[in-house]
């Protein structure tokens, strides 16, 4: 694994994380909140003393709804993940109108026109 720079703005960190395979988000070292998106204070307190964390990429649909395009349908979801802070993404590699709330998914990164994108699969517990 890479070490995380800090230094750089949240959102270059995150996106650095997706290039190496990891979820990244932040933890305010003042509340304990878990923060998604990167930013730079945290939601809970408005501390601008945030750490960089690697989730474990497991997580539980709160919510997910199936959207029809022109490319057919995809997957719209909103995920809890593990560590406590909930994020919008996608539940690839099952049918988008089968991805139920409450279930376990796991991260992983896709390519999307060259940049990694951070998608779910249908995991295990
Ligand atoms: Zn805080």
């Amino acid at each position: 694994m890479a070490e995380i720079d800090p230094a750089g703005a949240p959102e270059v960190v995150f996106r650095d994380g997706l290039a190496e395979g990891e979820l990244r988000y932040q933890r305010c070292r003042a509340c304990s909140t878990a923060v998604f998106q990167p930013r730079v204070l945290c939601t809970g307190c408005g501390s601008d003393d945030l750490s960089w964390e690697r989730s474990s990429g497991r997580g539980t649909v709160y919510s997910t709804t199936a959207v029809r395009g022109r490319g057919g349908a995809h997957n719209v979801a909103l995920v809890d993940l593990d560590e406590g802070f909930r994020m919008m993404s996608r539940v690839d590699d099952i049918d988008p109108g089968s991805v139920g709330i409450g279930m376990r998914v796991a991260f992983t990164t896709v390519e999307d026109n060259g940049d990694p994108v951070a998608v779910f699969r249908k995991g295990s517990a």
